[in-house]
């Protein structure tokens, strides 16, 4: 991911190199090669607009004109501004002060979510939590079956609606999981919902439904990094219809251009969290804008 990006921009840079003095015509032509390569990496236009309106406002700015090597300070502030649009400090998981923390994870069906449970909770295991998975993805035939199976995988218990329960309601499952953890000491909680091929009312309602049933401490928006442009309209109609805190991007090990992450985290205001990067249940951790912005500039 974001191939393309690094090496428009590591082009552009290149073109300053040696330059003593930027003039008006270097900036401009800087800002507009940081603008086709934001462009091509599939960020949304409005978010690019914004980052080089501010990228040039810095770049005339005396930090530039006075700095000893002035192609260098301008990669300094692309990075500087990349770091912010991602969302500044790495944000970290907020547990409860009392009683299980609960999460709850929100996006449309194939975003990978469901893999993303069992990976969340494998990660909570390592940091010495104890958690459990929650089968409310009643939609999909199979969906609590591949979430049993990656909860096998990861050593973490899954409550999931009884069989032959019929299919259930994955309210009354989300609300009866809270308790099933208080009696077993899990402190975490991990609710897994269902997820649509497109954005759709009612399943909107029934994640709103579930966040009023269990009152998450952390609501995290799941997206594939891969829908590209798709992604920033799909995270607004999750933003209105549900809510959330964070952003979980999945798929990082793809092709991606990288434009998702870049505008969903601008357009949203609401930090990427963590990154899901590969099939292995190891292949996740925390976002770090630093680290990303700093890979993007490599
Ligand atoms: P859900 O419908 O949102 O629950 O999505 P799933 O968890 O079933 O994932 C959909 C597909 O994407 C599955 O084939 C997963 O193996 C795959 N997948 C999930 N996360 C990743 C990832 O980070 N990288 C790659 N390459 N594939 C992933």
């Amino acid at each position: 991911m974001f191939a393309t990006l690094s090496d428009r921009l590591a082009d552009t840079f290149k073109n300053l190199r040696g330059k003593g003095r930027l003039s008006e015509a270097d900036i401009d032509a800087t800002a507009r090669e940081i603008r086709i390569a934001l462009l091509e990496a599939d960020v949304a236009l409005p978010v690019v607009k914004e980052f080089v309106a501010a990228v040039k406002e810095r770049a005339r700015g005396e930090e530039v004109s006075q700095a000893l090597n002035p192609a260098q300070q301008i990669v300094k502030i692309v990075n500087e501004e990349l770091v912010a649009i991602l969302g500044g400090e790495t944000r970290r998981l907020r547990y409860a002060k009392t009683g299980p923390t609960v999460i709850m994870l929100a996006g449309l069906q194939g975003a990978g979510k469901t893999t993303l449970a069992a990976k969340l909770a494998l990660w909570l295991k390592e940091q010495g939590k104890t958690p459990m998975l929650v089968a409310c993805d009643l939609q999909r035939p199979n969906a609590v079956r591949q979430l049993e199976v990656n909860g096998e995988r990861v050593g973490v218990p899954v409550f999931a609606p009884e069989p032959g329960n019929g299919v259930g309601d994955p309210v009354s499952v989300a609300r009866a999981s809270i308790e099933e953890a208080k009696r077993r000491l899990h402190d975490v909680v991990i609710v897994d919902t269902a997820g649509r091929l497109g954005v759709d009312a009612e399943l909107m309602q029934q994640a709103s439904d579930i966040r009023d049933a269990v009152t998450p401490d952390e609501v995290l928006f799941v997206v594939d990094a891969m829908i590209g442009q798709d992604a920033v309209s799909t995270a607004q109609a999750f933003l209105d219809g549900v809510g959330y805190d964070g952003v979980v991007l999945t798929k990082l090990d793809g092709d991606a251009r990288g434009g998702a992450a870049l505008s969903i985290a601008s357009i949203t205001g609401k930090p990427v969290m963590f990154a899901s990067n590969g099939e292995k249940m190891t292949d996740f951790d925390l976002f770090h804008p630093d680290r990303m912005a700093s890979r993007i500039l490599d």
